[in-house]
């Protein structure tokens, strides 16, 4: 049987969202401690937003914990596994994007009301990326997510959509793009600030880079290899003749 959660609160605590930087890890952990030691109540936990002690509490107190397979939320039935769009509490920034892992909700004890929280893995947007990899921005995609190990519990209410991330070849296979539609090829190491598993990536072109499914590309009928357009000189992103040969190959 499938046990669901309905997510009834309201939306005001949506613009309150804000993912936490894996390094500030050692921070939220002596908080934790501290807010334990004081024995704060749910009540307090909640105002403070400190998602991660709710948690615990509610798992050290029988009665206050429950898992759920789904949630209902902005009236959409959510799975756990799902990928879902979050309000990043700032109109000017993108919205987050991330994968459920566990629905869970802390009952309130005095007023019995159910606070509503999902376990996020998040994944980062080629906008964070080019941040520390400036030179990247050539080859990423706008639709790109880069997978984080990075997990954080938030407010059910905090999510707005769901997505679709799909892999790589997938997307490229897609007739039409949609903008919740994303795609996930290489990992991002959040600590390091670099990609984890970018060896596996095939390069392409004279300038030796990753297919950025964005880019117009022509395959040379000698070689097989692929090019950018601007690469081999072909303006206004248009192609007359039958046959390209590159200029390894001419
Ligand atoms: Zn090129
Ligand atoms: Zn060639």
């Amino acid at each position: 049987m499938i046990k669901s959660l309905q997510c009834s609160q309201g939306a005001d605590y949506r613009r309150f969202m804000k993912r936490q930087s894996p390094e500030s890890s050692a921070t939220i952990k002596k908080q934790i401690h501290k807010r334990l030691q004081k024995r704060w109540t749910i009540r307090e936990l909640y105002k403070e937003k400190s998602w991660k002690t709710l948690v615990k509490v509610g798992l050290q107190t029988k009665g206050l914990y429950e898992e759920y397979d789904t949630i209902k939320v902005q009236g959409q039935v959510l799975s756990v596994g799902d990928s879902v769009l979050i309000n990043s509490g700032d109109q000017y920034d993108e919205d987050y994007v991330g994968t459920i892992k566990q629905i869970l909700s802390i009952k309130e004890p005095t007023t019995a009301k159910l606070i509503c929280l999902c376990r996020i893995q998040w994944y980062m947007r080629k906008s964070e990326i080019i941040k520390s990899q400036p030179k990247c921005s050539e080859w990423i995609s706008e639709q790109e997510l880069f997978i984080t190990n990075h997990q954080e519990y938030i407010l059910a209410q905090s999510i707005i959509a769901s997505c679709k991330i799909l892999s790589c070849s997938e997307y490229q296979e897609l007739d039409e793009i949609e903008s919740t539609i994303y795609f996930n090829r290489l990992e991002w190491d959040l600590q390091k600030k670099q990609f984890g598993n970018m060896d596996a990536l095939q390069q392409f072109c004279f300038c030796f880079q990753p297919v950025n499914p964005d880019r117009q590309y022509i395959q040379c009928d000698s070689c097989k290899n692929w090019y950018h357009f601007e690469c081999v000189g072909i303006k206004n992103g248009k192609y007359n003749q039958n046959e390209f040969y590159c200029s390894k190959c001419q």
